[in-house]
């Protein structure tokens, strides 16, 4: 796919996080021929803490599945995920064990996933974190024609950043380690460090995080205890194996996790208030926030090991994803958090990672990468905003409190499925039609689309300014005073960056 590409000038990268937006712009990066070292506060990637057997499931819809085959990793999709082809939906309140109230089933349609360019997967997020930190030590092994003969990864884990020096470039841990680069990425969560130093430089607190209520329950189920339970068994092996259960204030998903095909059950309910994270035991037992249930949830509840527990919120948004010293970018959760067990949850950071790689893949001088770093935000962030947008109003749909509007969305479910049509519609339907447009994204495209529109001719009007030196700038002088004079711009006064790219539609 071409996707190796040598940058004009080997960069030094620090890393702050080794979860999937970091260890994906990590790839990114060495392919493109620069030097990475990332620092991880956990002493294991992937996270363990008070949950051994960790509770988390990554989904790879096509857009970030597409990643994964483009960087040569087919077999480890198939020796470790579990396709998925669409989910059945029930009522999370009515019926027995044997029969659940089921409103009917959407499948993906097989077509848009071939015009995708890739399946919709699911594995566990410590297979993905090994995956890819596979990927990026053997990244950085391939040979590069710049800096031959340096190291160019080192992954440093039990390195909790402390503290970030953003006009040196540096950063300092818990051991009092100090790391310096060209270019420091705040890929360390939506409670890390480099969002935190974002916040304050833009006067924002955490306190002006908002809690919606709505807490997210995730845990896994074996595959022995579902093999072995007959009551749970039946429901699994129908195709396409994913369910969806609507309550008042509450919805469940369960999903196939890797090839091992242990279940995943993610839970959103408003009876929690802790405020956890997805590698610290949950306060409460599943059993105990389900509320009135389907026995069959009550069922795979009990089934679970342990679980996890992260509020929703609404986080504030940053004005800027780039530190005023122009040196620090935050990126994936870091810099737009989505409502944990979104659908792209994954697939966002992992764009955000190949995004910057490949942006940085053109590099020539050290005076671009402020500008680059902002590019990167302004190509980026419609996209996520409108994704954000999306996964909010899903959960919202999945979780609609009992009222008329939660009936008539029923009747309706109800009446496609008995028609043999895709259960969802109306306003759910045009949201799998944005799905639709998000999955057929393809970030290296989408990056190199950047750099054949802006970025190649703001690049060679830099070498022309050098190499034509005092004539040229002269007259770019004398044609840009014009310039502003058109635009009514005071003389003297800074352009800023974004007047200088022009907005254009994105593919979402
Ligand atoms: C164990 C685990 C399981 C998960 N399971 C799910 C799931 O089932 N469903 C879901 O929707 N999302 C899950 N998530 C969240 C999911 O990983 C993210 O939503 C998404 O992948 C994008 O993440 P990110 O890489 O931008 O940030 P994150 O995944 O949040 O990673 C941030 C990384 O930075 C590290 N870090 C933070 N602060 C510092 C510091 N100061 N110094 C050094 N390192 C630091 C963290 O330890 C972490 O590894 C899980 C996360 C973890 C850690």
């Amino acid at each position: 796919m071409g996707d190796s590409q040598n940058a004009g000038l080997a960069l030094k990268f620090i890393i702050i996080g080794a979860s999937v937006s970091g260890l994906t712009a990590a790839i990114a990066l060495l392919k493109a021929g620069h030097s990475v070292i990332i620092l991880e506060k956990d002493p294991q990637l992937g996270g363990v803490g008070s949950v051994p057997n960790g509770s988390g499931c990554a989904q790879l819809p096509p857009n970030a599945c597409k990643i994964l085959l483009d960087w040569g990793l087919e077999a480890e999709i198939q020796a470790t995920c579990a396709p998925v082809s669409g989910f059945s939906v029930y009522k999370y309140g009515a019926g027995d064990l044997s029969d659940p109230d089921y409103l009917g089933i959407n499948l993906w349609d097989p077509e848009m996933l071939i015009e995708a360019r890739g399946g919709y997967m699911q594995l566990s997020h410590r297979a993905l974190i090994r995956i890819l930190h596979d990927l990026a030590l053997k990244s950085s092994t391939a040979s590069s024609s710049i800096n031959e003969n340096e190291t160019r990864l080192s992954v440093v884990s039990g390195a909790e950043v402390v503290s970030v020096d953003c006009d040196a470039c540096s950063v300092t841990t818990r051991l009092g380690d100090i790391y310096k680069g060209d270019v420091i990425i705040g890929a360390d969560g939506a409670g890390g460090i480099v969002r935190r130093i974002l916040m304050d430089e833009e006067d924002l607190s955490p306190e002006d995080d908002i809690l919606t209520g709505i807490a997210a329950y995730s845990a896994i189920v074996p595959n022995k205890s579902v093999v072995e339970n007959a009551a749970l068994k039946p429901l699994f092996d129908a195709q396409p194996g994913c369910t969806l259960w609507l309550g008042s204030n509450r919805g469940v998903r369960t999903f196939p996790v890797g090839q091992e095909h242990d279940v995943s059950m993610l839970i959103y309910t408003t009876d929690s208030s802790q405020d956890g994270t997805w590698i610290q035991e949950a306060e409460k037992k599943l059993p105990d926030i389900l509320g009135p249930c389907n026995e069959y949830l009550r069922n795979m509840a009990q089934s679970t090991g342990i679980a996890t527990c992260v509020q929703i919120k609404e986080h504030c948004k940053l004005d800027s994803w780039v530190t005023e010293s122009g040196k620090v970018v935050a990126l994936g959760e870091a810099a737009h958090p989505l409502p944990p067990g979104s659908v792209h949850a994954y697939s966002i950071g992992m764009e955000d990672g190949v995004f910057l790689g490949k942006l940085f893949s053109h590099i020539t001088d050290h005076d671009q990468i402020t500008e680059f770093l902002h590019a990167f935000q302004e190509h980026r962030e419609p996209r996520c905003a409108s994704i954000y947008q999306m996964e909010k109003d899903y959960i919202y749909q999945i979780t609609l409190p009992d009222g008329e509007v939660q009936v008539q969305r029923d009747i309706a479910m109800r009446a496609r499925g008995e028609r043999g049509e895709n259960v969802l519609g109306g306003d759910l339907q045009e949201m799998m039609e944005d799905f639709r447009m998000v999955f057929g994204y393809d970030a290296m495209d989408d990056a190199d689309e950047w750099w054949m529109t802006w970025g190649r001719y703001r690049d060679s009007s830099a070498r022309l300014s050098q190499s034509e030196g005092n004539i040229f700038n002269m007259l770019f002088a004398s044609m840009s005073s014009n310039t502003c004079e058109d635009v009514g711009q005071e003389e003297g006064e800074e352009k800023h960056y974004v007047h200088e790219f022009d907005t254009h539609d994105h593919d979402i």
